[in-house]
């Protein structure tokens, strides 16, 4: 969705509110899809920060299927974060070239993409890990059992190459003397 920014970048002191829905039934990280099974409507909030330049803040409530990183079972993903940051018209140049790219790349001309908004957030606040519960014990290594189910019994002691060849030398000294 595209609002327009014209009247809060150009009005000292304006505000504009609105509630926007995501468009989109997934979230997409480039190399996974991560279906969006629920969302609360959006507050967003734009203000005039100073001519051309304004504050998006907002808080989004929402839960995605993903899959747990040990064991891989299906779990929902609750995300609740705010957004907090600073978008630009067209005309305006950050002095920084970060900050400038950070400020336009949410802009479609005057109007802000609610979509690359809402995109560009989710990714900021993806947890490092998605577990399906704190201890999960994951898959064992050699036959893919989930280990949560109960021990497989398999050998998976994996012998470090470089503490076999620090054996083999005190071997051979022992031998010498
Ligand atoms: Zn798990
Ligand atoms: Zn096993």
């Amino acid at each position: 969705m595209l609002i327009n920014l014209t009247e809060v970048f150009n009005t000292s002191g304006k505000v504009l509110e609105t509630k926007i829905k995501p468009e989109s039934k997934v979230y997409s990280d480039g190399s996974s899809d991560y279906e969006i099974v629920g969302a609360e409507e959006i507050p967003l909030r734009f203000s005039f920060i100073e001519k051309g330049k304004a504050l998006v803040s907002g808080r989004v409530r929402m839960a995605l299927k993903a899959s747990c990183d040990r064991c891989l079972k299906e779990v929902i993903l609750p995300l609740d974060f705010d957004i907090d940051r600073e978008c630009a018209s067209p005309d305006f140049k950050a002095p920084d070239p970060d900050e400038d790219e950070e400020i336009h790349s949410i802009m479609e001309g005057y109007s802000i993409d609610t979509e690359r908004l809402l995109h560009d957030d989710i990714t900021i606040n993806w947890p490092v890990k998605i577990l399906c519960r704190e201890d999960c014990k994951g898959l064992c290594p050699v036959c893919g059992k989930d280990l949560n189910e109960g021990d497989c019994g398999c050998d998976t002691f994996v012998p470090d190459p470089r503490m076999a060849a620090i054996f083999d030398k005190i071997m051979d000294s022992t031998k010498e003397v």
